[in-house]
């Protein structure tokens, strides 16, 4: 993980930034009514008419985000310490905070890759923000905001691996994804001559992988270069992107309202996505820039 520890220098941070960061990172942690614990101004007096979710979010007093928690860089829960983070905790807290909701007013909650639509359509989550890529057949059961991230689907191998240098030399191999995810899909549809292993979550793939059960871990690149930075002495990401993934925000069908208040928060946050890229996923060198957000359907 020092890739994504490294150049938050002391010296630019007070001791009470520090802090601020910490316990802002542990979601639902902190001290209530304590704004001092957040890392993203938290608005006050927010309204939005014609929201059904803001609406629920306001009467339960929290709001509730679905998100990963074993995608180191992007969602990411340290098992020790509890701490949440990675690019989708913090895009995640920025949203909150522009709702009105600090740290201390998140209730994080885990959902896989294939239980995301019927986590928002039931209303387990308010929100979603976790490597949620934006498709049409997805639309169909849930909006979008976003794109926040353009990324796209990639090879994780062993490092010692010579014969898979990228997507072309898969046939015959075994491949790994998650359920549910437009990774796997795309593997199923497109690489007929591949053989498939799912899991539901990816770093069940990783540890497949590393036990010598799958030839190659497929999903988003961001994805992957999160677990070969915790793992460089046994894992490696080969080839190019072969495929362009763009995350959204899911919210519940429908509202509207919702996705026009968190689209402008995405528009007009100044350099609050660049601040938050490169304190987490621009660790590993890349420089990007923040993608327009479409509008809301
Ligand atoms: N972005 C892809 C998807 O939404 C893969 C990552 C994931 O499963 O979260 O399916």
């Amino acid at each position: 993980m020092a890739r994504f520890s490294k150049g938050r220098s002391a010296a630019t941070l007070s001791i009470l930034a520090v802090a601020s960061l910490a316990l802002s990172a542990c979601g639902g942690g902190g001290t209530p009514g304590d704004s001092g614990s957040n890392k993203f101004e938290v608005a006050k007096d927010v309204s939005i008419s014609g929201s059904p979710t803001f609406d629920k979010i306001k009467s339960a007093g929290k709001i509730i985000i679905g998100v990963k928690e074993d995608q180191p860089g992007l969602g990411y829960k340290n098992a020790a310490s509890g701490e949440r983070s990675g690019f989708d905790i913090e895009i995640a807290q920025w949203m909150a905070a522009s709702l009105g909701y600090g740290s201390d007013k998140i209730e994080f909650k885990p959902v896989d890759s294939a239980a995301r639509e019927q986590a928002l359509a039931n209303g387990d989550v308010n929100l979603y923000v976790g490597t949620y890529s934006i498709t049409d057949k997805r639309k169909a059961l849930v909006s979008f905001v976003g794109p926040y991230f353009v990324t796209g689907q990639g090879l994780l191998v062993a490092k010692d691996n010579t014969t898979i240098n990228s997507e072309k030399d898969l046939d015959g191999k075994t491949v790994c994804s998650a359920t549910g995810s437009t990774p796997l899909q795309n593997i199923q549809q497109n690489f007929p001559k591949v053989k498939v292993t799912s899991f539901d979550k990816y770093s069940q793939c990783v540890d497949a992988l590393k036990n010598g059960q799958v030839d190659a871990v497929t999903t988003d690149q961001a994805i992957l270069i999160g677990y070969a930075s915790q793992d460089p002495e046994k894992l490696k990401v080969v080839g190019e992107p072969f495929t362009t993934e763009k995350y959204g925000i899911g919210l519940p069908k429908g509202d509207t309202a919702l996705c026009q208040a968190l689209t402008k928060t995405l528009t007009d946050g100044g350099s609050t996505w660049t601040k938050i890229y490169d304190e987490t996923l621009g660790k590993s060198g890349t420089k990007v820039e923040q993608p327009t957000p479409d509008a809301c359907s």
